[in-house]
């Protein structure tokens, strides 16, 4: 109900346009890197490892500054050898058709040759399946226009993500859950859900490989964006400015469970191609999760002391692991186990 993205209530629904343009846009930049990845070697777009939410919403956010920055951004990507300039200009190209074409009106349906334009779509969806969803719940007085509970709802997940949420000497709620903004998650994720299922049966041009990259990226966006809120920073802000990070908002659940409650809506495993199976809160996301949950454990702990911070955190992880290890990287748990987390290996993408 904040205004942050959107807000609404009763009969009314907005939302704030530089916020949603930010958010296409890092979806836009999604599709982009994974279709010049594509072109120079398949194997590397399929996770696109080396990509988070962080990334895209720097790369956003350098071209609404103007040429200058975006051409400062390139020099320093380019010097941390993962991508060339050339490559980033490619990106840029895409972005600026993708935006052309969305603004067309009359362009009703992407060729299908533009696969781009259909990755960022779907992307896009995603993200906006579950702000949407939200903020529907709201505008029609907390009443959820998908009457039919979600997977997530039958199987008792959304349930124990509730409990893990108030779970006393865990993880605790900064303020007791608004119930508005619990059934305004709950119908985000059964919009999440039936958007994802939609696209199951659509006939679409693009390879499994790609929508489930789609829906990790969408993860990764809605994570970013959940954990620094308006105006999120790029990918360098979460080394320089990590005070900023947010570990949800008070009556919200928070924000690693909502993503995570998201992640599962979506299918947060699934069996790729190569009938290995990959998780989609990885990169950036995993990292933004463990950073708020042991925020959490921490504050919940009621630790003031460093040694008590660690201690308490310590404490709180096993637990930890064995609820929400499934959907983290396995990099992850084996990091909360052995308290060593190296910053190539513990979120990778596999
Ligand atoms: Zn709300």
């Amino acid at each position: 109900m904040r205004f942050e993205y959107c807000y609404s209530k009763t009969g009314m629904f907005a939302c704030r346009e530089e916020e949603v343009g930010r958010l296409l846009m890092s979806a836009a930049w999604a599709a982009a890197l994974v279709s010049v990845r594509e072109r120079d070697d398949r194997s590397k777009a399929v996770a696109l490892g080396d990509v988070g939410g962080g990334d895209l919403f720097e790369l956003s956010n350098a071209v609404e500054k103007g040429e200058q920055e975006f051409d400062r951004l390139l020099t320093i990507w380019a010097d941390e050898g993962n991508w060339t300039r050339e490559e980033l200009r490619a990106g840029l190209t895409i972005v600026k058709r993708i935006v052309a074409a969305e603004s067309d009106a009359s362009d009703k349906e992407a060729g299908s040759a533009d696969v781009e334009l259909e990755l960022y779509r779907v992307v896009s969806g995603y993200v906006f399946s579950f702000v949407v969803g939200h903020e529907l719940l709201h505008y029609a007085a907390d009443r959820c226009m998908l009457s039919d509970s979600s997977e997530l709802e039958r199987t008792g997940e959304f349930e124990r993500l509730l409990k893990l949420h108030g779970q006393n000497g865990l993880l605790c709620s900064l303020e007791p859950l608004l119930t508005t903004e619990v059934l305004a998650d709950r119908c985000a994720y059964r919009t999440a859900a039936t958007f994802d299922s939609a696209l199951q049966r659509k006939k679409t041009s693009l390879p499994h490989w790609k929508i489930m990259l789609g829906r990790r990226l969408a993860v990764d966006i809605l994570s970013w964006a959940l954990a620094y809120g308006p105006g999120s920073p790029g990918r360098s802000s979460y080394t320089d400015d990590m005070r900023f990070l947010r570990a949800g908002t008070p009556g919200y659940m928070h924000n690693p469970l909502r993503v995570v409650g998201f992640a599962r809506s979506i299918r947060g495993r699934d069996a790729t191609t190569d009938g290995k199976e990959r998780e989609i809160i990885c990169e950036d996301s995993a990292r933004v999760a463990v950073i708020q949950l042991n925020r959490i454990l921490a504050f919940c702990a009621g630790a003031d002391s460093r040694s008590e911070v660690v201690a308490s955190v310590r404490n709180g992880q096993p637990m930890l692991v064995n609820e929400l290890g499934v959907d983290l990287p396995g990099g992850v748990s084996e990091a909360w186990r052995t308290g060593v987390f190296v910053e190539e290996s513990t979120f990778s993408c596999r």
